[in-house]
C-alpha cells in the first residue's frame, strides 16, 4: 500500500518510522497518511479474540521541519503528541494558529456533507434602476463544529487537493435544485439562480449529464439555472471543458463568466464560446467612483457585451456612488452589499415575495481608534493542549468582566476553546464569548477572562495607551 521507494522501521514499544525519501507535496502526505489510519479498520483476530489497532502519525519533513535523522524523528514525534487518535498531525516549526485551522479544515472537509454542516445563502441580483430582484447567486458556507463558519474561499481550495470538490459542487447543484423546487411549491416569485462551479470539476467529466438528472428529479427547468466560471487559464484550452459548456449550453443552462476582468480576459474567448453573462470583478466597482481607466474598461464592457448579445452583472456594488455610475453606463444588473448581502435561504424567500430591494449604504463599523498591540495564541481545545505559535492582535476593550481585540483570524468560538492574551509579556488566559465580523474584514472577539483577577491589568493597560 505504501508508495514505492519507502522504508519502514520498529522504532520502539509500539512506535514504527516509515521513510518516504521522494514524498514532497502536502497533498500526497495527507493521502498516505489517511491511507496508514484506514489500518485502524482492519480486524486483527486472535483466537477468539478481535482486535482494532488505534493509530496515531505525527509527521515531519526535511529540510523544513529537521534537517537530521535524529531531529526528524524529534520532530515526528512531537507531531504524533498532537495528533489524537486514528488522526494524523504534521509538524512545522511555523506552526501558527492559521497553519492549524487549515490543517484541521483539511481534516474534516470530508465529513462535512454527511454531517450537514454545509449550507447555502443567497445573493440577490437585482435591476440598476427599479432594485427588482432579477435572479440570485448560491454561495456556499460551511458550520464547521470547532471553527464556526468558513468562508467558501477557505475551503473551496482544500477541497480541491481532493475528489471531495467532486462530491460539493454536486452537493451545491443538488441543494440548490431542492431549494428552487420547493419555492415553485410555494408559489414564489422565482427567479434563476447561479451556482459557481470550478473548472476542475468540469475537467472530471459528467457535469452536464449530472445536472440534466437533478433538474429532472427536482422538476426545474433549465432556464432557473444559471452556471458561474471563473477565467482561468485552463478554461478554454481544454477541450473537455469546452465540451461541457456545450452540452450545459444546448441544454438551456445559461453561462456566466465570474470575476471577469481579474485574471486572463480575452475577447476572443468571449465570442467562441457560449458565454450568455459577463460578470464584472467587484475590483472595478471598488475603483470605478475616482479612477478614469476603470471607468473607460467598464464602459468597454458594457459596450461588447451588447455587441456580443451578452448580459453584464456589476459585482461587489457598496456605494449609491457606485451605483449611479453604473447606471450612467447602462448597466442593468448590479449585485452587491448596497442592495443585499447574501442572505439565509428563509430571508431570501421574503426577498422573493417582496420581489424587490432598496438600496441601502452600510454604516462604516464604528472602529475604536485607541487600540494595544497583543498577540494570542491557543491553549486548549476540546479538552486537548494545542501548540501553536502566537498572532498579532489588537486589544480594543476592557472591562472587569471582558476584553474584546480585533483580527482578521476565525477562531473557534465555544466553550471548549482557551486562548491566551499576550499583553506587554504577560499570558492571560481567556475564552471567547462571541464574534462579530466588521465590514473591513477584521473580526471583533469579546472574551471573559478565565482569571478575572486579570481584568484590572487589561484595564490599566488600556488606560495608559
Ligand atoms: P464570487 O462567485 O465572485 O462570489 C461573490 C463574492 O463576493 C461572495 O463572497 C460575496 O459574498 C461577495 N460579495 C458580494 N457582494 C459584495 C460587496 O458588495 N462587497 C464585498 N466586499 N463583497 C461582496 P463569498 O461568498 O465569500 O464567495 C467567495 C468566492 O467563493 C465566490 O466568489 C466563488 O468564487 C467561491 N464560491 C462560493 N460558493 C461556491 C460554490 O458553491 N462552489 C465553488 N466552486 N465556489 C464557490
Ligand atoms: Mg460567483
Ligand atoms: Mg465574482
Amino acid at each position: 500500500q505504501l508508495p514505492g521507494a519507502s522504508y519502514f522501521g520498529h522504532l520502539y514499544g509500539d512506535e514504527y518510522i516509515v521513510l518516504f525519501p521522494n514524498v514532497v507535496e502536502e497533498c500526497s502526505i495527507n493521502k498516505i497518511c489517511e491511507q496508514l489510519i484506514e489500518l485502524s479498520k482492519q480486524k486483527i483476530v486472535i483466537d477468539s479474540y478481535e482486535w482494532y489497532p488505534s493509530i496515531g502519525i505525527g509527521v515531519s519533513r526535511f529540510p523544513e521541519d529537521a534537517d537530521s535523522a535524529e531531529d526528524l524523528v524529534k520532530t515526528a514525534s512531537i507531531a504524533l503528541g498532537r495528533a489524537r487518535v486514528n488522526e494524523y498531525s504534521v509538524y512545522s516549526s511555523t506552526f501558527n494558529i492559521e497553519t492549524y485551522r487549515r490543517h484541521q479544515l483539511q481534516k474534516s472537509i470530508r465529513t462535512a456533507i454527511r454531517r450537514n454542516e454545509l449550507f447555502l445563502e443567497y445573493q440577490p441580483k437585482v435591476n440598476a434602476w427599479s432594485g427588482t430582484i432579477v435572479g440570485a447567486e448560491a454561495l456556499i458556507r460551511w458550520q464547521h463544529p470547532d471553527w464556526g463558519r468558513i468562508p467558501p474561499n477557505d475551503f473551496i481550495p482544500l477541497s480541491e487537493e481532493s475528489e471531495m470538490h467532486i462530491l460539493i459542487a454536486d452537493w451545491v447543484l443538488e441543494e440548490t435544485c431542492r431549494n428552487i423546487n420547493q419555492w415553485i411549491l410555494a408559489d414564489l416569485p422565482i427567479v434563476p439562480v447561479s451556482i459557481n462551479v470550478s473548472p476542475k470539476r468540469l475537467i472530471h467529466g459528467n457535469f452536464a449529464e449530472t445536472c440534466q438528472e437533478t433538474l429532472q428529479r427536482f422538476g426545474v427547468s433549465p432556464s432557473m439555472l444559471e452556471i458561474e466560471i471563473l477565467e482561468t487559464d485552463v478554461l478554454f484550452d481544454n477541450s473537455k471543458i469546452q465540451q461541457s459548456l456545450q452540452m450545459l449550453s444546448q441544454m438551456g443552462i445559461k453561462i456566466a463568466l465570474d470575476d471577469f476582468g481579474k485574471g486572463y480576459s480575452s475577447i476572443s474567448y468571449l465570442q467562441q464560446y457560449p458565454i450568455d453573462t459577463i460578470k464584472i470583478d467587484r475590483q472595478f466597482a471598488t475603483t470605478l467612483v475616482q479612477d478614469k481607466k476603470t471607468q473607460s474598461v467598464v464602459r468597454s464592457v458594457l459596450f461588447m457585451a451588447k455587441e456580443f448579445g451578452m448580459d453584464v452583472v456589476a459585482e461587489g456594488v457598496e456605494t449609491m456612488g457606485q451605483l449611479h455610475f453604473l447606471r450612467g453606463l447602462e448597466c442593468t444588473t448590479i449585485q452587491g452589499y448596497l442592495f443585499s448581502k447574501p442572505l439565509p435561504k428563509a430571508d431570501f424567500e421574503q426577498a422573493m415575495r417582496r420581489r424587490q430591494i432598496a438600496a441601502t449604504e452600510a454604516m462604516t463599523s464604528p472602529i475604536s481608534t485607541r487600540t494595544i498591540d497583543a498577540s494570542i495564541t491557543i491553549q486548549r481545545l476540546n479538552g486537548q493542549d494545542i501548540h501553536v505559535g502566537r498572532t498579532n492582535i489588537a486589544v480594543s476593550k476592557g472591562t472587569m468582566h471582558s476584553v474584546s481585540f480585533y483580527s482578521p483570524l476565525h477562531l473557534p468560538v465555544h466553550e471548549g476553546i482557551e486562548l491566551v492574551l499576550i499583553l506587554k509579556q504577560q499570558p492571560i488566559p481567556v475564552r471567547p464569548l462571541q464574534a462579530i465580523e466588521l465590514d473591513n474584514g477584521q473580526i471583533e472577539y469579546e472574551c471573559q477572562y478565565l482569571d478575572v483577577k486579570q481584568s484590572h491589568f487589561v484595564f490599566e493597560a488600556l488606560q495608559s495607551s
